[in-house]
């Protein structure tokens, strides 16, 4: 007999919208028809991992497959814990940033309670506070930015976490050093305050503050790391969290150990310790690109909301979806944006000249059709 799945399922489950993510790319290709596509769509570094990470890759012993890895990711922690003068206690491995944010719902928060973040944000903070019978309270953008004043509004008693993305997915937008202190001063310990900072390593303003820093000061704070994005590895699945021991130690509890890799676990430690300039290539990249992009795109009278970070955000004049498609048959994925509630934006990453230039020679064909 089949299961009752009205019975067995919890409503927020039940009502959930699974994410669908893109296939492959040779169905992609034959569904499209394209000869080659250019990934624009995730935020990946063109140039891969590191030199050094790459060599880890390389030489995995093919054997070792068959040993678990550390289940707490022992050396790794040492490695990060020294790179950010914390204690190896206070760092916490997950299968990427998105495992930990799972980590940090579980912890704190139980139905019925919330937690706060942005409308047009990255999603995985809402998604799995859904799922997860947890209200999610999504504060609208405020010039393109986090709504600090609205966000301390809309706490209530029964909020637990407040997660803000800096700089954010997908507006570039960022919070100062002087702007995240007052937040944090405001929210004075009440809540948890998570700080997302996947993109941390791209930015260059002085004013922008490094959250793992801050938790001196703010025990109450949850700062998240990936190496996915400018360490080149999203691949391998690996990201995680840092904050005040006792937090560390209680979010632990929820995190089910060998859910990252061996080689992972290696390709990281090797990435923080790589010395062949593989941040500041990728920075310089990034800034030439965005040069090019942002030319072309007002030649094209394209509006562009270009903030920190390896992507901007381009404002069509008509359906996103549409020109998803549209792009496909030239070979270019981006990131349509309706999803994200940025309807006609689409989201494009910073890759190397060669896929710009395809991708601004595609945009000009579609956008003529
Ligand atoms: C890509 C991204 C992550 C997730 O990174 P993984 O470590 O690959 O899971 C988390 N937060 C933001 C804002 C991101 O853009």
């Amino acid at each position: 007999m089949r299961p009752d799945l009205d019975l067995l399922v919890p409503s927020y489950v039940r009502e959930f919208e699974p994410y669908i993510p893109s296939k492959p790319d040779p169905e992609l290709m034959k569904l499209y028809g394209c000869s080659k596509l250019f990934r624009l769509n995730n935020n990946e570094n063109p140039f891969g991992p590191p030199p050094a990470a790459q060599e880890i890759i390389r030489k995995f012993p093919p054997p070792q497959a068959a040993v678990y890895p550390s289940g707490d990711s022992y050396y790794l922690r040492h490695v990060v814990a020294a790179f950010h003068a914390l204690d190896p206690d206070q760092i916490l491995v997950g299968n990427g940033a998105n495992e930990v944010i799972t980590f940090v719902i579980k912890a704190f928060c139980q139905e019925g309670d919330n937690i706060i973040t942005a409308d047009k944000t990255f999603a995985v903070y809402e998604w799995v506070a859904t799922f997860s019978g947890v209200g999610a309270k999504l504060i609208p953008l405020r010039d393109y930015g986090f709504d600090d004043q609205g966000m301390l509004q809309a706490i209530d008693e029964h909020t637990k976490i407040l997660f803000v993305c800096n700089p954010n997915n997908p507006t570039g937008t960022y919070w100062s050093t002087e702007r995240l202190r007052a937040f944090l001063d405001a929210v004075d310990g009440r809540q948890i305050v998570v700080v997302d900072e996947a993109y941390f390593e791209f930015v260059e303003q002085d004013d922008f503050p490094n959250g793992i820093a801050l938790i001196k000061d703010y025990p109450n704070l949850v700062v998240f790391r990936t190496f996915s994005k400018m360490y080149g590895i999203a691949g391998l699945r690996i990201g995680y969290l840092a904050g005040d021991r006792q937090v560390v130690d209680t979010i632990r509890r929820t995190c089910v150990v060998y859910s990252v890799n061996t080689v992972a676990q290696e390709a990281a430690v090797a990435a923080l310790q790589d010395n062949t300039g593989h941040v500041g290539r990728t920075r310089a990249l990034v800034r030439e690109v965005k040069a090019f992009l942002t030319a072309e795109l007002a030649k094209m009278k394209l509006p562009v909301i270009n903030g920190e970070g390896n992507f901007l955000i381009i404002k069509l004049p008509g359906s996103d979806t549409l020109a998803y498609r549209k792009l496909m048959r030239e070979g270019i994925m981006i990131r349509s944006m309706t999803g994200f509630r940025f309807p006609n934006h689409i989201r494009i990453t910073v890759s190397h000249m060669e896929a710009m230039e395809a991708f601004v020679t595609a945009l000009k064909k579609t956008m003529a059709q």
